[in-house]
């Protein structure tokens, strides 16, 4: 059955896990810009990557079939230092004009920094001026909800930004409620053994509903499972759940919110190998 996982960092899988998630059902993902592995020791390493998610990895994708889909920023991870992260936002616009860009992201707070909060609204404001969506990214620390209502409230405050067009992913029991309450969309992402595995999810699900709700992978350098959008398919229908409900969270739900880009497709691609 087909599906989309929104959020996974392809730059640290291989072309054998692209092989097996198009098995798998996987029709499209999106890919945010994140930690490649490593901190980058120049504003140039950043348009390298940048270059790799708008360049090389579409057309790696597309060899299963796979449509790919970018998000561009400087993580929080590597945003400690504003007069760095403010060089490397100054090479996104140009990028922001290729093909497979959604918006702005994986942005947010690592840390809860002074620094960082500093960047996330620099991110806000490019996302503002140039009309982005933006996809976040929440800590993932015991101030998972101190962070998480930071973001949301630099968001706000900008005033120029549509909840409707944020995504806050990494989300958890306790901050799946408040994100919806004010008119964000949530994601879940799904890990092996620690964070969100996906019988929480399945659990998520169960007491919040699929109301602007996603699931996703997020499958990185750190242990973390490609697979984990059908694992978690797999766990819905084993707990009776219909097949309206797993359609909903991984394959309707996911091309609605990305659907309001028109550069979003998960139409069927013919694999180029
Ligand atoms: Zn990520």
């Amino acid at each position: 059955m087909a599906y989309i996982d929104p959020h996974i960092h392809m730059v640290s899988r291989t072309t054998d896990d692209y092989r097996r998630m198009a098995l798998a059902g996987c029709v499209a993902i999106t890919e945010p810009a994140f930690w490649a592995g490593y901190d980058r020791s120049s504003p140039q390493g950043f348009f390298d990557y940048f270059r790799l998610l708008t360049e090389y990895e579409p057309q790696r994708a597309a060899q299963f079939g796979i449509r790919h889909h970018t998000w561009l920023c400087i993580n929080p991870k590597e945003a400690e230092d504003p007069v760095f992260a403010r060089e490397v936002i100054e090479l996104i616009p140009e990028f922001l004009e290729k093909p497979n860009v959604l918006g702005i992201g994986e942005i947010g707070l690592n840390k809860n920094s002074r620094n960082e909060l500093e960047i996330l609204e620099a991110h806000i404001d490019l996302a503002a001026k140039s009309g982005q969506m933006i996809l976040v990214h929440t800590p993932h620390l015991e101030d998972k909800l101190k962070g998480t209502k930071l973001i949301m409230d630099a968001i706000e405050s900008d005033g120029r930004v549509d909840p409707g067009r944020v995504l806050i992913d990494h989300v958890e029991e306790h901050t799946v409620r408040p994100v919806l309450d004010r008119g964000f969309w949530a994601g879940m992402t799904l890990y092996p053994d620690t964070k969100c595995t996906p019988q929480r999810a399945a659990d998520i699900i169960e007491m919040h509903g699929t109301e602007r709700l996603w699931i996703n992978s997020a499958g990185d350098w750190g242990p973390s499972d490609p697979l984990a959008v059908p694992k978690c398919q797999q766990e819905l229908r084993r707990r009776g759940h219909s097949q309206e409900t797993i359609d909903t969270i991984s394959f309707n739900n996911p091309s609605r919110f990305l659907g309001q880009s028109d550069r979003f497709s998960a139409e069927p691609l013919v694999p180029t190998a």
